[in-house]
């Protein structure tokens, strides 16, 4: 299969997708997947000591106000959850080098040399949760050396990738100012792309479903903010207002001001790229048009896709949402149409 010039290799080199979410920092009201909250403190009694339910079995709308707020906010670790967000940049950054150290070990190389025998290739996706904080949404693909039209060494396995994933996840860590490590949480997500053709459509669906602009969805968390008195005007939800709250007055100390959060007050912390991939993983502007465009069209000749991904946050429909579930449903697309640029331009370039 596959024309003339047209790799057919790329589809077959190890991806996955996959979702990292931040710890606990205290337990919010949220949607399972049988549909009831599942929300409760680690107590023993039915009232933690600030007089609260320590847990909850009520089945939440999408529309309820409570989801993604606390149980009780008197123990909601709200300066926690400020500095974490604040370093998951770092932590993500850590986490790829220790990818790419794992995977040059593997290959039997120095980390430096990692290119020589496998090139590690991504797409990421931040999103600030409805609880406040950031988690990641990440396509992950591993290619031969020097192109991506190479196929990977034998080694290179997709479960030896999905191997390499958890064991990194589980390690990686960043420190935070006064270097206590920050880490990722317990509730990650690793999927096979290639195991099923319709998994990559599952994935768009699910960034389009789940992305978001802003934390609730309005104007007001979409820029930054000028003053305190501002946030609490301009922010109705009292668990956002008191993460934004947070950020700012922890940006107030000289301690944390490298982590420049009050200007990043409105994302609670969260000081990265909405979207950053590796150089390879290029996307133009006129491919995600055309996408987005058969994307539509093909979505209304079939019935919506029910996506096969847990988690506990809950976006809102967004246009960004709709560029995002481009990105991903056009990336082996893309692969395909660099490839084949890449070798009109070497017949071009080779005398005729
Ligand atoms: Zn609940
Ligand atoms: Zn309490």
């Amino acid at each position: 299969m596959g024309g003339k010039g047209t790799p057919v290799v790329v589809g077959t080199h190890p991806r996955l997708f996959i979702t990292l979410t931040a710890p606990s920092f205290g337990a919010v009201h949220t949607i399972r997947d049988n549909g009831s909250c599942v929300a409760r403190f680690r107590s023993t009694g039915s009232l933690c000591v600030h007089g609260r339910p320590t847990s909850c079995s009520r089945r939440h709308t999408e529309q309820d106000i409570d989801l993604g707020r606390p149980l009780c906010e008197q123990s909601f670790n709200y300066r926690g959850a400020v500095l974490w967000n604040a370093h998951a940049s770092k932590l993500w950054n850590n986490t790829i080098q220790l990818i790419r150290r794992l995977l040059a070990a593997e290959g039997g190389v120095g980390q430096p040399n990692l290119g020589t025998v496998a090139q590690l290739h991504y797409l990421k996706v931040a999103e600030v949760q409805r609880r406040g904080l950031a988690h990641f949404h990440c396509v992950l693909r591993l290619d031969g050396p020097e192109s991506i039209d190479v196929e990977p060494p034998a080694w290179a396995t997709v479960e030896l990738l999905q191997r390499v994933m958890r064991t990194s996840i589980e390690r990686a860590q960043a420190p935070d100012v006064e270097g206590r490590p920050i880490r990722w949480g317990r509730v990650y997500d690793i999927q096979d792309l290639a195991r099923r053709e319709e998994e990559a459509v599952k994935v768009a669906a699910y960034v389009a479903k789940y992305a978001a602009k802003t934390t609730d969805g309005s104007k007001e968390l979409a820029r930054q903010f000028r003053s305190r008195r501002q946030i609490v005007t301009l922010v109705d939800d009292p668990h956002l207002q008191r993460l934004a709250l947070t950020a700012w007055d922890i940006g107030g100390n000289t301690k944390y001001k490298s982590l420049r959060l009050k200007e990043h007050a409105h994302t609670f912390g969260f000081t990265g790229q909405l979207i950053t991939k590796s150089r390879a993983f290029s996307t133009t502007f006129a491919a995600l048009r055309n996408a987005r465009t058969e994307y539509m069209a093909g979505e209304r000749d079939g019935d919506p896709v029910e996506g096969t991904f847990h988690f506990e946050g809950r976006g809102y429909d967004d246009p960004r949402g709709t560029q995002l579930a481009e990105l991903f449903f056009t990336f082996e697309r893309e692969l395909k149409a660099e490839a084949r640029a890449r070798e009109r331009a070497k017949s071009e370039d080779s005398p005729s």
